[in-house]
């Protein structure tokens, strides 16, 4: 995929009241118009890369893009696991991410122990994959360090690319 590495920035909304929480793997959801933004190439699927919320440290993540059964699968969704335990949940906060690469396509399970195994599976590839040096760099990207220099919230609402 040629749009990867692909950086993102949008506030975090509320989703689907799947339930991600309770299975221990919380989504965090962008709003529309960042999905909106995705280059046609990125296709449905999980990704690893590395998120930050706010200004705050920057951590690997694994992001699922699917098609959304809420618009009966018109629109594509964008929902962000970071690899970290935190205090309070951050809806209405800014999530900057930037997807490094791609897992595996969506797919159906029987189970929900077997979705999360699969889930805990890609998580573990992306710890992985993301120590790789040049996976690495990207964790320090300008891009993570901008919303911190960077007092008013609204230029950062909406900023697809790089
Ligand atoms: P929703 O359906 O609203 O997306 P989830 O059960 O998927 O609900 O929970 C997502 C919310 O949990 C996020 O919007 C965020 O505020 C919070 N959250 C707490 N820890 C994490 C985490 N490690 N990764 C993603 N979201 C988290
Ligand atoms: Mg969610």
């Amino acid at each position: 995929m040629k749009s990867l590495p692909y950086f993102s920035r949008g506030e975090v909304v509320r989703g689907f009241g799947r339930g991600s929480k309770e299975l221990g793997i919380p989504t965090a959801n962008f709003p529309d118009s960042v999905v909106e933004h995705l280059p046609g190439d990125i296709s449905t699927g999980i990704y690893y890369g590395w998120a930050c919320v706010g200004s705050g440290d920057v951590h690997k993540m694994v992001m699922s893009i699917g098609w959304n059964p809420y618009y009966k699968n018109t629109k594509k969704s964008m929902e962000t696991h970071v690899i970290h335990t935190f205090k309070e949940d951050f809806y209405g906060q800014i999530l900057s991410v930037v997807m490094v690469g791609y897992i595996r396509p969506e797919r159906s399970y029987d189970s929900l122990d077997a979705l999360i195994a699969a889930i805990n599976h890609d998580i573990e590839e992306a710890k992985r994959n993301l120590d790789l040096p040049e996976h690495l760099k990207l964790k320090e990207d300008n891009f993570f360090r901008a919303t911190a220099s960077t007092s008013t919230t609204t230029s950062n609402k909406i900023m697809n690319g790089h």
